[in-house]
């Protein structure tokens, strides 16, 4: 099967529509959650996922956008545009994000927003971290998101191989088992400000990252039109 698998789009839907215009011929589109929070547009990108039939998780940001305590441990600029986005959102796009597992199996696939042992809050930033997510997952593919930064992480005879890949890089994961990062779509933080994304194919094993630019100048100016946080309009420019 090929895939599309995105992730941290988080309501950037002019982001969204310029990596759905870029991914050729798929099977699926898989998504791994905070599809709202600190963007302009969340019914619009949720309406948008609802229309290509995607199918994936829930994040930190959904579980907050839902009412959730994890506004808790958001910092200043993200609660803020998360009460906006509680606010805002209509029933539609409640009663889907409300829909969304934690974690999904899908053709021999683990699909999580953080990681295979905390699907909601751990950030796997580390080859310890990474090593224990391998190990809790019951199939030997996992795909996460969360630190909204492209990675793969492959287990090779209890050792954890670290890659970063950029765009077009591809990665033949058959036969391994190992955890992997699409990057971020609307809110990159790996310095690149262009979408992240994933091809996977789960017959052949292969994976291939993406980048795809969009028009970030145009998302500011609709950020900043709805009040939202100057950081959070800055860093889209920065990819950081
Ligand atoms: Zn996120």
């Amino acid at each position: 099967m090929r895939v599309a698998v995105l992730s941290d789009i988080h309501a950037n839907l002019v982001a969204l529509d310029a990596v759905i215009a870029a991914i050729p011929s798929v099977d699926e589109v898989w998504q791994l959650g905070d599809i709202v929070g600190y963007g302009p547009e969340p019914d619009g990108v949720v309406a948008r996922l609802r229309e290509i039939g995607a199918l994936g998780v829930r994040g930190n940001h959904d579980a907050a956008a839902l009412g959730g305590p994890e506004i808790e441990y958001f910092n200043v600029d993200a609660r803020r545009a998360m009460e906006w986005t509680r606010a805002l959102i209509n029933d539609e796009t409640r009663a889907w994000l409300r829909a969304l597992p934690e974690v999904l199996v899908r053709d021999g696939v683990t699909l999580v927003h953080g990681s295979p042992r905390d699907p909601i809050w751990e950030y796997v930033t580390s080859q310890p971290v990474a090593r224990a997510g391998i190990a809790a997952m019951e199939t030997p593919i996992g795909l996460h998101g969360h630190t909204h930064q492209p990675v793969a992480y492959l287990e090779d005879d209890g050792r954890i191989d670290t890659m970063s890949p950029g765009d077009g890089s591809t990665l033949a994961v058959s036969g391994r088992r190992a955890l992997l990062n699409p990057g971020s779509v609307g809110q990159p933080r790996d310095g690149i400000p262009t979408a992240s994304w994933m091809l996977l194919d789960t017959g052949s094993g292969t994976a291939t990252w993406h980048r795809t630019a969009y028009d970030v100048a145009g998302v500011q100016a609709a950020m900043a039109a709805r009040n939202l946080p100057e950081r959070l309009v800055a860093r889209l420019a920065y990819g950081l």
